[in-house]
């Protein structure tokens, strides 16, 4: 397995395995890796001739700098992974050479990005499409892989993607989760073991509120309040928003009727959670 260090490394290893007939799988992540990031890398390897998973901490969709020194960075632990789930690449860039002095172009996000976590994090998602972007230029894969955990982003992503001709499939993942529901998160372990338990009325809520929809609940505000209800608000935990919305175009809608996605997000200490779920359409 190689490791490589910069976007003309990355390019020049990648036009060497499509110059040899080599179908590319991809994916993007910013490390701490676990079970769910080990499901997108087993469906790159088991879809694609060869696969690259990038390491790239962003400092450009962090709001907060201080969000940004305290992610978790495990690069050895996370070589290992790579290596169980035969990747063929570790990207892992700097940032002086994703961002050298100078550099000022930025990728607009579409409409997608503008609620949720959009509104919350100013600045998130032109960072998120603007690596992204990069990323794609430098890996030049015929697959990229994404987590639906993170679906407004996976969205946004396939806006940009349509919206500016980018030759890649983007392919989303489901949500891989704690044998309790909590949705696995690098975040997770910062969370205090009484947080730890409170976490799970997230899923709890979501799924209680796709089981409603199921039994013919459509009222996305009626859905909302069973989410809402079911995170509560006990000490220190504080819910920033259950939206429900299209599952394309990431706007609120009233009905579930055609299919809608719940997003939620919620601090539970100074740690935040964010969680979704698909309801499919009667
Ligand atoms: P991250 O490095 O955690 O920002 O995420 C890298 C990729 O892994 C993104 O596409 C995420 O959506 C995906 N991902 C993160 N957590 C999960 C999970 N629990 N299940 C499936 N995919 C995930």
């Amino acid at each position: 397995m190689l490791i490589l260090r910069s976007p003309a490394e990355m390019h020049e290893w990648s036009r060497g395995e499509i110059r040899n007939g080599k179908s590319i799988g991809f994916v993007p992540t910013m490390g701490a890796l676990h079970k769910g990031h080990a499901t997108l890398m087993e469906n790159a390897a088991d879809n694609n001739d060869v696969s690259v998973l990038s390491i790239f901490v962003n400092p450009t969709q962090f709001n907060v700098s201080e969000d940004f020194e305290k992610y978790p960075r495990t690069f050895d632990a996370d070589v290992e992974v790579a290596k169980k789930h035969n990747v063929n690449v570790v990207y892992a860039p700097s940032v002086d050479s994703m961002y050298p002095d100078g550099a000022s172009v930025l990728v607009q996000p579409g409409s997608a990005a503008e609620r949720m976590e959009g509104a919350m994090r100013p600045g998130h998602f032109t960072g998120v499409t603007t690596v992204v972007a990069k990323l794609l230029n430098s890996v030049l894969p015929d697959r990229a892989y994404f987590g639906k955990k993170d679906y407004q982003q996976l969205a946004v992503i396939r806006q940009m993607v349509k919206d500016l001709d980018f030759p890649v499939e983007i392919v989303g993942i489901d949500t891989v989760r704690e044998p309790d529901g909590l949705a696995l998160s690098s975040r997770n372990v910062r969370l205090t073991s009484e947080h730890r338990s409170n976490a799970v009325s997230i899923s709890q809520g979501l799924f209680a509120a796709r089981e409603m929809h199921h039994q013919g609940q459509r009222h996305a505000d009626d859905l909302r309040k069973i989410v809402l209800s079911s995170i509560g608000d006990g000490v220190d935990i504080r819910t920033e928003y259950v939206d429900v919305c299209h599952p394309v175009s990431l706007q609120p809608i009233t009905d579930t009727t055609e299919g809608a996605v719940i997003c939620v997000a919620a601090w539970f200490g100074d740690v935040r959670l964010i969680d979704n779920i698909e309801l499919s359409p009667h």
